[in-house]
């Protein structure tokens, strides 16, 4: 896969990503049910939709940073080290910002 394919997919992913937080949010504003017995429910359900969408936020920042390495011409470059990071885990992990060494 060569950059250009990767930013693709990446941009690919971040529309995925943004989608399902504005399902999350529309989910997170519904009105809470009229009997009591079921609101516990309803905040359960809230709580895991706000841990997912904070994982998919977490995501999409991940996703934007990657994306900005490209544009910079900087991808594939290991953060600590400034080593070159192994095509085989950026394309099992795009998002990646250290090199196997250092990542472990
Ligand atoms: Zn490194």
């Amino acid at each position: 896969m060569n950059v250009n394919e990767i930013a693709e997919t990446l941009k690919g992913r971040l529309a995925e990503v943004h989608a399902e937080i504005a399902r999350l949010e529309q989910a997170t504003i519904q009105p809470l049910s009229a009997k009591f017995a079921d609101q516990a429910n309803d905040l359960e359900e809230l709580a895991t939709n706000e841990g997912m969408e904070v994982q998919h936020i977490h995501e999409a920042e991940q996703i934007l940073a990657a994306l900005a390495r490209i544009e910079a011409g900087h991808y594939g470059e290991c953060e600590t080290c400034g080593g070159e990071i192994a095509p085989a885990r950026l394309a099992a992990l795009p998002t990646a910002t250290r090199c196997i060494k250092c990542a472990a």
